[in-house]
């Protein structure tokens, strides 16, 4: 019989787990025993440039050394390709995936003689459509989701809605917020946000525990599930890591990798991921990490 509860847990492996990953990796696990659930791992080694050569392999040992085993096989994006332009055919043909051949100049541009306020965020351009009738003489460079067309095929409202387990009610307007988003990129790499749902679906996950850096992508999975026709998963963000400058710990601004290489330091590490959490700290510096199966799990101590 099938685990009622799939969770996953899923590293780029542009460098090692730091301080903020452990506390995805940790809750996701965490989550997924408790509800007598399947832990999956899956390597979004999808953005090939930005891996590290080794950085799966050396991930795989940290979490080993945390004691967290991934139940089943690890799944490697870089091995996926097929589902992908499976998934990506299937929109085409539909009509809800369309070619692009612009470049950043050229959707600054559009933007700019359309005589709007630029609309951004996160200080990216939201696309403002420009090739949704078609190219325009030029090559195709990405192919895009016309968010509008399939919310209209499907009868679905502009602003789409979740309950997030912890953030609670959500909502963001995909079109207008972000706009057509890319599946493929100008470069032929498989986009994050297509890779992430073929694989979640592909996986069975009904559960995703993930940082909250990784929230506002949400909406825009979930549309990409309906067109589809792929269930959405429950989901629930994870507090953020905040470094002693303040800002979140992200390997792009140098957050440094998790000493492991003890079982005190391994403790430690555990200790300061379950704290991020609200969980209570393991006590005794000799306590086994095997123990974590015992503590208060948050699920049942929501915060
Ligand atoms: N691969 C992403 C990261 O390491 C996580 C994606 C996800 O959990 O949806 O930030």
């Amino acid at each position: 019989m099938p685990a009622l509860y799939t969770g996953r847990f899923a590293p780029s492996p542009t460098g090692l787990l730091h301080a903020g990953s452990l506390v995805a990796a940790l809750a996701s696990w965490l989550d997924a025993r408790a509800h007598g659930g399947a832990w999956r791992l899956r390597i979004e080694d999808v953005d090939t440039p930005r891996c590290v050569p080794g950085a799966d392999e050396a991930i795989l040992q940290q979490l080993a050394a945390c004691g967290l085993q991934p139940d089943g096989p690890v799944l490697r994006q870089s091995q996926r390709g097929d589902a992908y332009a499976a998934a990506l055919q299937d929109l085409v043909e539909k009509g809800w995936a369309y070619p692009c051949g612009c470049s950043r100049k050229d959707i600054e541009t559009a933007i700019e003689s359309a005589q709007s306020q630029p609309v951004s965020r996160h200080s990216a351009a939201v696309y403002p459509g420009t090739c949704r009738k078609g190219l325009k003489g030029q090559a195709a460079r990405a192919w895009r989701l016309n968010v509008q067309a399939v919310q209209t095929a499907l009868g679905l409202p502009a602003l789409t809605h979740w309950t997030d387990r912890r953030l609670g009610p959500q909502r963001q307007n995909v079109p207008e917020e972000v706009g057509d988003f890319v599946l493929r990129r100008a470069d032929g790499l498989w986009a994050y946000q297509l890779a992430v749902v073929v694989d979640d679906a592909a996986q069975g996950v009904g559960h995703v525990v993930r940082g909250q850096d990784l929230a506002d992508n949400t909406a825009r999975q979930i549309v990409l599930q309906q067109a589809l026709g792929l269930p959405t998963p429950q989901y629930l963000h994870t507090p953020v890591v905040l470094g002693a400058n303040g800002e979140k710990l992200s390997k792009q601004n140098g957050a440094v990798a998790l000493d492991l290489q003890t079982p005190q330091a391994v403790l430690s590490a555990l200790n300061s991921a379950a704290q991020a959490l609200g969980l209570p700290a393991m006590p005794g510096q000799t306590a086994k990490v095997h123990a974590l199966e015992k503590w208060t799990v948050l699920s049942r101590s929501p915060r």
